[in-house]
This record gives C-alpha cells, structure tokens and sequence, in this order.
C-alpha cells in the first residue's frame, strides 16, 4: 500500500491541538473504518499532492466549490490582485455590484441579494427573513437534506411519515427542533399531511430542489412543481437552498435548468446560494423577491449582518470563478467525463457482481453499493458503508480522491481529463475486484 507516514503523524500531533484532528467532521475517515486522514499540501488541476508527495486525483472537489479544478490561474491571480489591494475593508465596493449582477443575470428569482460568509449563514439568514415576512415560525424540511449546521435546520425527522423535529446534535434545544417539522424528500403526500397539520404556523418550506447530501437524487417529475403550489396554497414561503446546486450543472442553478422544463416554471420566493460562486474563497449568499427581501436591514426589521461579508477577496474570486464558468462548451465537457467515468464504473461493477447505483446529473453524480434506486434517504441509507469503506480506501491507495462517505458525490471539474477517467476507471476495476 501507499506510504503515507507523514500524514499519519501529523495526524497524531493534530489531535493533540484541533478536536479530532480535523475542522470538519467530515473530513475524518470515521465514517471509512477509521485512520488518519490524508494530510495534503498542494493542489493543482484535477490534482492533489500529500505531505508524503503522493499525488490523487481529486474527486472531492471540496465538497464542491473547486469547479475550475485547483489553483485555476483566472481565479489565483484575481485573489493575488484583491490581496494586493487590501483584503477587508468593511465599506461597500464596486466588486460587489458586479457580483450579484452576475447572479441575477443568472438567476432570474433574486431581485436583490446578499452576501454572506458561508452556506450555514445563507440557509440561516433565509429562515429568518420568511419568519420575518410571514410572521409564522414553523419551517418544513426534508430528510436527509443538508442545510449548514444552525441550530435551525440540524435537525432529522422522529419515526412517521411527517414528524415534528429531534435535534441532530447535543446542544440544540429541543424547542428550536420543534418549530421544524422533517418530512421525506420526492414525497408529496406526506409533504400534504405536514401543511394540513401545521400550514397555517408555516414561514418556509426549505428544499435542495436536486438533492446533494443524500447522493445526488433529483426531484420526481411533479415534485418541485407540487411542493411549490401546496406550500403557497398555506401562504408559506418555497426556500431552495441551491448552496451545491448553484453554477454546478450549467451557467446557472437548478430553478434555471433547462434539462428540467418544469424547474424553470417554479420560481423559489428565496434562494440560498454558496460553494461555486466563492471560486474556493469563503462565500454564501442569499435573495430573492424584492418585497421579501426588503424585510432585511437596513431596510426592514430582519437583522443580518457581517464583518467579512462581501470581503474583496472572497467577491473578486467569485466574479473570476464565473467568468471562467461563462466560456463555451465547459459543462459539457464535464458533462461527457462524467458520463464515460459512470459508464466504466457501472460496467466493473457489474463484471464484478457488485451492485452500484449511480445517479448522475451531468458533471457529477453519486454511487451507491446497494441494488435498488435511490431516490430518497431511506434509500440512502440503506445502501452498504462497509462495503465503500473498503472501496474508499483501496481507491486512496492507488491515488484516487473521494470524499469519505457513502453519501457524497463526485464532482467533476473543468481541469479533469480523458486520461484521469480512464485511470480512475482501472483503478476502480482493481478495487471492485478486491471487495
Ligand atoms: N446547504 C447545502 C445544500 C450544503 O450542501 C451545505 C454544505 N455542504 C450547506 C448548506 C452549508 O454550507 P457551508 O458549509 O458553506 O456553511
């Protein structure tokens, strides 16, 4: 197996500094079989090294942003510029403009936006603006959907098809996990019981319209439309936190794809936006309809604020990110790998009789070692972590990159090449053969 020593032992000397190792939990290799995660120390293209100069290909792609591929070279020397030019200035700049310019273009459904820090900022600072709006405190959410870790939204559904929430985490009042109620994603029956019980209580139904933190799962025919029109039937607000979805399958978001002609028909009242649109840079933001976001201050009684929000650097690799986004023909190029690396995965599964379900959307998707669909997050769940533990591990060894769970996608980027499929595909060939 591949050396990877040093790791190891910063791995021991991280532990004795940063809780567990690590500042995000799911960066540590606990949900893999355990181990020291791989410490890496540069990243360019579709590439990363590690402190014992192995090289992997990366399909993690930070759990997103890094859509360029790394260190893209539009991006680096627009963060060169903003840091020569001063990184935080807590005043307004043209930047800024520019940027959410660029979104509305984009995105037809913001007429205002703001920007903020990260997606757990976006997602928290909607939820108080349809609390605001609508005077009501009760937010609906589906299973398995991530939406950051505020106390608003960490929170998983009790046993029934429309429960009342249960705290996710220790430290959550349990106060807080009532005012959301979890009911299962593509389900527009219990999704019916839910704002029959507690509609008239509801600010905001809260949805990934094409699920990220499940597996890729897109929304049944009907599903988006029908969770729109019951949600404002109960004079509640659609959020659609777009913080994966937002520029990954094409110059826009997922309320904006034209693959899905129902999507674009059903307008969300608020948008949380993150991850790409920061081009690797610390970013969210949020917006939507003018006379919903005018509730924010200093225009309305919604507070919201942040010392580095709309910081230079953060905007100006952002603005870099998109523009390298805007050049002809590049999510179709994503799109085509991705499709060659599904099919070469499906056909070793296959030949090695090991069921894998992949769910693709253009330039990523989800595999899943289990032998039925996926669709929702029991489906999800139930699918083999053992099994990707071993997968996981044995792919690190012949330097392919994933993220160390069952659950997340692979993501293609821009900087990914023929020859990266096929040796990712080999590689995935002799671990197959190996489960
Ligand atoms: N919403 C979604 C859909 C996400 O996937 C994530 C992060 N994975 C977040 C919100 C939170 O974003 P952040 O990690 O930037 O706070």
């Amino acid at each position: 197996a591949m050396q990877r020593t040093t790791s190891e032992t910063l791995y021991k000397e991280a532990l004795e500094h940063i809780v567990g190792g690590v500042n995000s939990p799911s960066r540590s290799f606990k949900a893999v079989g355990g181990g020291a995660p791989v410490f890496m120390k540069r990243a360019e293209g579709a590439y990363f090294w590690d402190v014992d100069d192995n090289r992997y290909i990366d399909y993690l792609a930070a759990y997103g942003p890094i859509i360029t591929g790394h260190a893209h070279p539009h991006i680096t020397e627009a963060i060169i510029r903003a840091a020569q030019n001063g990184v935080l200035y807590g005043t307004p700049t043209e930047l800024e403009i520019k940027l959410a310019r660029m979104l509305k273009e984009a995105i037809p459904s913001l007429d205002k936006v703001r920007f903020v820090n990260s997606g757990t900022e976006a997602v928290m600072t909607t939820i108080r603006v349809a609390r605001a709006f609508t005077k009501r405190n009760k937010i609906i959410k589906f299973a398995g959907c991530y939406h950051g870790h505020s106390d608003l939204v960490l929170v998983a559904a009790g046993s029934g098809p429309s429960t009342l929430g249960i705290p996710d985490s220790a430290g959550i009042p349990t106060s807080i996990a009532q005012e959301v109620i979890t009911v299962p994603f593509n389900d527009l029956d219990s999704l019916k019981i839910a704002l029959e019980r507690w509609g008239d209580e509801t600010a905001a139904v809260m949805v990934e319209p094409i699920v990220g933190n499940f597996g890729m799962v897109m929304p049944e025919p009907g599903f988006l439309e029908g969770l729109c029109r019951l949600t404002r039937e109960a004079g509640a607000l659609v959020i659609y936190d777009e913080v994966i979805t937002a520029f990954r399958f094409h110059y826009g978001t997922a309320q904006t794809f034209a693959a899905f002609p129902d999507f674009a028909a059903i307008e969300p009242d608020l948008t949380a936006l993150g991850k790409v649109i920061g081009g690797g840079l610390p970013i969210g933001a949020y917006g939507g309809k003018k006379h919903i976001m005018e509730q924010v201050a200093p225009l309305g009684p919604a507070y919201q604020a942040g010392t580095m929000a709309g910081n230079p650097a953060s905007i100006s690799s952002g603005i870099a990110c998109l523009e390298v986004l805007q050049e002809q023909g590049i999510y179709e190029r994503m799109d085509r790998l991705a499709s060659d690396l599904a099919d070469g995965l499906a056909a070793s599964a296959s030949r090695h009789g090991i069921p894998l379900t992949i769910n693709r959307i253009r330039g990523s998707f989800s595999a899943h070692f289990c032998d039925h669909p996926v669709t929702n997050y029991d489906q999800a769940q139930d699918t083999d972590g053992e099994l990707f533990g071993r997968f996981f591990k044995l792919m690190l060894d012949q330097g392919v990159n994933l993220a160390p769970s069952k659950y997340e996608a692979w993501f293609l980027t821009i900087a990914h090449t023929q020859e990266d499929i096929a040796a990712t595909i080999a590689a995935a060939d002799y671990a197959l053969a190996r489960l």
